[in-house]
């Protein structure tokens, strides 16, 4: 005979676009009390648009950054490479093919473009070597903003925006009704943090963290007694996924995300987690 809390996760899984890898998973995710969250492609639809392109410095046109640009974001598959490289498209700008293409853990992408190495970066890749930010990258919006080095030096950047899904402030509802904390972990700058968690009113927040910083926001959780629920995408989540008690590995997740995971979230959906937990405690309240 099939037990019947396989049977119950089966039948969960196959209606809510959940796929449980760990018999367990169902079962526990009733004792979720903490869940920290990833923003891009999970609270947010991970679409992200050019809003805009500012060089500073007058040997570069904007098209002409974006042509650059375009040429190491072709390579990557992050939401905010995806918004470039349409960006360059619906200009008909002929991307280049670059060189030597290489992933900045959680800070960016470089390679070599005519010759030129040039890097694409987050704010606080800036920070960490000590190039000044410019103010006026940061406007009113909430906007992702990657710089653009040329043989390192600072020639422009890029602002893009990206929308939460809807799913996402119906999920916290239910959440917040079950007394369960909602949190966020993102690479992402401060200003884009800040807003969604305000908009979404989530419990807290954490911007501009490393991927393997996550590991050890899990650990905090934990230590202060929470059981915690963590969604992730990418190589680089794994071993916070790993660590927390209950491991989410979104949709688009790559293979050792996924295979680490104890759930898997096909469509990256926060509303199915919601009802992966209400299906859960309703399940065993009736069964005890
Ligand atoms: P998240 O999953 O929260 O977006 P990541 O670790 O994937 O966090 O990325 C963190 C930051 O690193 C991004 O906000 C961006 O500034 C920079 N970054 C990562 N990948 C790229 C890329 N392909 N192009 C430009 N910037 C990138
Ligand atoms: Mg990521």
């Amino acid at each position: 005979a099939i037990p019947l809390v396989v049977a119950i996760s089966t039948a969960v899984s196959a209606q809510n676009g959940l796929l449980i890898r760990n018999r367990t998973a169902f079962e526990e995710s009733r004792k979720i009390s903490a869940l920290l969250f990833d923003k891009t492609g999970t609270l947010t639809k991970g679409e992200f648009g050019v809003t805009r392109i500012e060089t500073i410095d007058d040997h570069y046109s904007a098209d002409e950054l974006l042509r650059l640009v375009s040429a190491l974001e072709q390579s990557s598959e992050h939401p905010i490479a995806v918004g470039v490289v349409n960006k360059a498209k619906e200009k008909n700008i002929t991307i280049p093919t670059p060189e030597n293409f290489q992933a900045i853990t959680g800070k960016g992408v470089k390679a070599q473009v005519d010759g030129k190495e040039i890097k694409v970066v987050s704010p606080g890749y800036l920070k960490d070597e000590k190039v000044t930010v410019p103010e006026a990258a940061f406007g009113s919006a909430a906007e992702t903003v990657v710089f653009v080095l040329i043989d390192d030096k600072l020639i422009g950047y890029i602002a893009l925006a990206d929308t939460i899904r809807p799913e996402s402030a119906r999920a916290i509802h239910v959440f917040k009704k079950n007394h369960i904390k909602v949190m966020m972990a993102t690479g992402d700058n401060e200003v884009v943090a800040k807003a969604v968690s305000s908009a979404l009113g989530l419990d807290n927040y954490y911007a501009e963290v490393l991927p393997h910083q996550k590991v050890e926001v899990v650990k905090a959780l934990q230590a202060k007694g929470e059981f915690v629920a963590m969604t992730g995408d990418g190589v680089n989540d794994a071993p916070a996924l790993a660590q927390a008690d209950v491991g989410i590995a979104v949709g688009s997740g790559t293979d050792v995300a996924a295979e680490t995971a104890d759930i898997i979230l096909v469509n990256s959906n926060p509303q199915d987690i919601a009802n992966l937990i209400l299906f859960g405690k309703a399940t065993y309240s009736k069964m005890i």
